[in-house]
């Protein structure tokens, strides 16, 4: 099925924030891409439209029980000046693979790719383009039936909006201080924690705000059922470097968001000739790593930020403090290297971009 998409155009535009003003995910474009749903006819009426409000009944199946998927990348304004989408394919896939567990009907990849093309070349003047800015994505699938029962809706609505956003890092690079909880838990084997659906980050929202009351930025968690391994670090998957080897939790238990920023930095290192594991990791290896000196980096990853240096954790009331609280050599390497890609600095040899053309507006 490839249903031309339908384009209404706004009849006034917004002013758009200069570069310095931006911020993360307060300003959204003037159109969005908005796709229906209904068990008889499939995904159908593709279109683009002026931003707006949305019409949604009350009784509206998500509003209720939270079924509901989304997804976030980034198109950036090369220093060529064209614009690019960061793997889009991957992200699509994903947001399919959210879908699937939340019982939602998986889009067309294919069409839902051309979707994103075509809305973000529409919006194509809304690409900030001083490094480090980006323009975000927001792909959303929500079920919209108005239906109080507990089964899964037959009707959804498909809706992408776009925000313009700053550098995630204005300042510079700053390792952040991050506490390990063992009193709450974000995912369990068997649960959802490997889909992008809202109810993980209301899971998460109680223990973010704790760690923050006491000084720390995010918070690690640890898995559900011992608490004793390491999950993910806030919303971002977590890596380590623990002598010559580069950890990372393994995506086998379906706790952690298979994030497409963890697959680009293991498919960078393993071409580097790194040793990478994706294996389980307690927290107290990590503690007698950082003990006996060999914990040597610890860092995030996630479209936001692309890469977020740890610079100490806090577990049970031990400090555990990670490369003298100073930025990894290797953290910095894949950070450059992500991010020259997606500016168009260095060579995408990955086939990871996909150049939007834009129309005339
Ligand atoms: C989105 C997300 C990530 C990172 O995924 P990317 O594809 O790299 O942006 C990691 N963990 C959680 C919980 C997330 O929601």
């Amino acid at each position: 099925m490839s249903e031309p998409i339908r384009i209404t155009r706004a009849a006034t535009k917004k002013r758009k924030p200069k570069d310095s003003e931006l911020t993360f995910g307060t300003v959204f474009t003037d159109h969005m891409f908005v796709m229906d749903f209904q068990e008889a006819k499939g995904w159908y009426d593709p279109r683009i439209e002026p931003y707006g409000p949305l019409s949604l009944d009350p009784a509206a199946a998500v509003l209720h029980y939270a079924q509901a998927v989304f997804d976030g990348l980034k198109a950036f304004r090369g220093r060529d000046g064209r614009v690019r989408l960061f793997r889009p394919q991957k992200h699509v896939e994903r947001l399919n693979h959210s879908a699937r567990r939340m019982c939602i009907p998986p889009l067309d990849p294919e069409q839902a790719l051309k979707a994103l093309v075509e809305l973000v070349g529409l919006e194509k003047d809304w690409v900030p383009s001083t490094v480090g800015t980006s323009l975000y994505i927001r792909p959303t699938i929500i079920a919209n039936e108005p239906f109080l029962g507990v089964r899964p809706a037959k009707s959804y609505m498909y809706y992408v909006i776009l925000s313009p956003v700053g550098a995630y890092y204005p300042e510079g690079m700053n390792p952040v201080k991050i506490l390990v909880v063992d009193k709450y838990v974000r995912a369990v084997e068997g649960g959802v924690g490997g889909a992008k659906t809202g109810v993980n980050y209301a899971a998460s929202l109680y223990a973010a705000e704790d760690a923050k009351h006491a000084g720390f930025t995010q918070v690690l968690w640890l898995d559900g059922r011992e608490r004793k391994y390491i999950d993910e670090v806030g919303t971002m998957n977590i890596m380590l470097k623990i002598g010559d080897e580069v950890i990372t939790p393994p995506l086998s238990q379906g706790t952690i968001l298979p994030g497409v920023t963890r697959d680009s930095a293991l498919t960078l290192m393993r071409e580097w000739g790194l040793r990478v594991s994706e294996r389980q990791v307690a927290i107290d290896e990590v503690a007698r790593a950082a003990r006996d000196g060999s914990l040597r980096e610890v860092w995030g990853t996630g479209t936001a930020a692309v890469i977020s240096p740890v610079g100490e954790l806090a577990y049970k009331g031990e400090r555990i403090v990670i490369g003298g609280g100073k930025i990894g050599e290797l953290t910095k390497k894949l950070y450059d290297a992500i991010v020259g890609i997606q500016y168009a600095t260095a060579p995408d040899t990955h086939g990871w971009t996909v150049p939007v053309e834009g129309r005339a507006t």
